[in-house]
């Protein structure tokens, strides 16, 4: 049963569930949960779980894990730190100092609305802002780290404040230090972004042109575009609110090949698909070229190994967005992971390639990570 307790000053709740938190309104309880507001609260909540020898995790928004129907054995922080502040503003940039707690959309949103360039193609994206640097977010063409200037953190364990660059973030295609080689060790409490106030459209995605030309619009205006990509995403996978068509966004991520697998992969679909397939592949090599690496996208793949659709349990792979694994209503993370993991082996089966999980799982023991993201 659910209860809380007030011993460090911040209210501490025991089996909380987690399950509301998340936008695949999937997981069993934290044994402890608490939120914090402050520097000095989070030094509380990571103290008393090292006091105890628990495991600290950050729960942002919860759009990008999978927490365990067991629940998490530790101690989970909820950020709820909020507050948008113009630091320094000039004719050409704007700079915002945001807290971890603010809700990333909320965040372009007021940048739209106050004509300031640079984050409008990252509409429609769920979680904080904070943890968008997480995992570097991307969609249609920006990513976060082309405005980010620096993150303020926390560092755990010498509970000490620090100010990390934008090259101190380490930023890469879905990674950063936060979940790399700084996992678990930081808590972004703040992030500093550069915005541009005259800005130039990025609509090279072709989902993103073809709605423009579907419309007539030559000159499309801040608003435009992001009305464009709410409108674009949402007839492709439902935004998360209830239980049914919950989801966690991508669960694979995209693919980057190198020229030998991308032979590879060639050979791979010339022998176990019809020739539309390598049509499809080659059409796909020559629309998105990329320096030094040939990108794929993995829906593409999951797509020809006629998976879209597809269900375990209360999971299923989305017809429209194959990447997007949705729970169809009482989805368990058993069924979500029995899923993901078919997938894998068919693909791998299939065509060859070996595609990784986007979203962090939450509450699973080091044997069954390793058998989930094993090959
Ligand atoms: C419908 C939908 C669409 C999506 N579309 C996109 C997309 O287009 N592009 C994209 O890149 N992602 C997308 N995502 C994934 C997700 O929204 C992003 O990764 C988002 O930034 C996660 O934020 P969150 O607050 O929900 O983080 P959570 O899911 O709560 O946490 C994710 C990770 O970040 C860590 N974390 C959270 N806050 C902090 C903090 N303050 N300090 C340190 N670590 C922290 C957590 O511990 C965890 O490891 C989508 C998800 C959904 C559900």
């Amino acid at each position: 049963m659910p209860s809380s307790f007030d011993s460090i000053g911040l209210v501490m709740q025991e089996a909380e569930p987690l399950k509301p938190y998340t936008t695949f309104k999937i997981g069993g309880p934290a044994r402890y949960f608490a939120r914090a507001a402050s520097m000095e609260e989070f030094r509380e909540v990571s103290n008393f779980a090292s006091k105890i020898g628990l495991p600290l995790f950050i729960l942002g928004g919860g759009s990008n894990i999978l927490v365990n129907d067991r629940g998490y054995e530790g101690v989970v922080v909820h950020p709820s730190i909020r507050g948008i502040k113009v630091a320094h503003e000039d004719d050409e940039f704007v700079t915002l100092d945001v807290s971890a707690g603010e809700a990333w959309d909320d965040l372009v949103r007021f940048a739209v609305e106050h004509g300031w360039w640079g984050i409008e193609n990252l509409s429609h994206i769920p979680g904080q802002a904070g943890a968008a640097l997480v995992q570097n977010i991307g969609a249609y063409g920006q990513q976060v780290s082309d405005v980010v200037k620096s993150a303020e953190v926390l560092e755990i364990a010498s509970g000490s404040p620090r100010v990390l660059s934008a090259a101190e973030c380490g930023f890469g295609y879905r990674r950063s230090i936060f979940n790399t080689t700084a996992r678990g060790h930081l808590i972004i409490m703040r992030v500093t972004l550069c915005l541009s106030k005259h800005g130039r459209s990025q609509l090279d995605y072709p989902d993103v042109q073809a709605y423009f030309q579907r419309r007539g619009i030559q000159q499309s205006s801040l608003t435009e575009i992001r009305q464009a990509i709410i409108s674009i995403r949402d007839s492709k996978f439902p935004f998360p609110r209830e239980e049914r068509g919950g989801n966690a966004g991508s669960f694979f991520k995209n693919l980057a090949l190198s020229e030998s697998e991308y032979a590879t992969l060639r050979d791979m679909l010339g022998r176990n698909f019809a020739p539309e397939a390598m049509e499809r592949l080659e059409e796909i090599r020559n629309r998105l070229q990329a320096v030094g690496q040939i990108k794929i996208p993995t829906a593409f793949l999951i797509s020809i190994c006629g998976l879209k659709g597809y269900r375990i349990g209360g999971a299923q792979v989305n017809e429209t967005q194959p990447l997007v694994l949705l729970n169809q209503g009482g989805a368990t993370s058993h069924d979500v992971v029995a899923l993901a993991m078919h997938i894998k082996k068919t693909v791998r089966e299939q065509t060859g390639v070996r595609i990784t999980l986007e979203p962090e799982l939450v509450g699973f023991t080091p044997l069954e990570l390793a058998e989930i993201k094993g090959d």
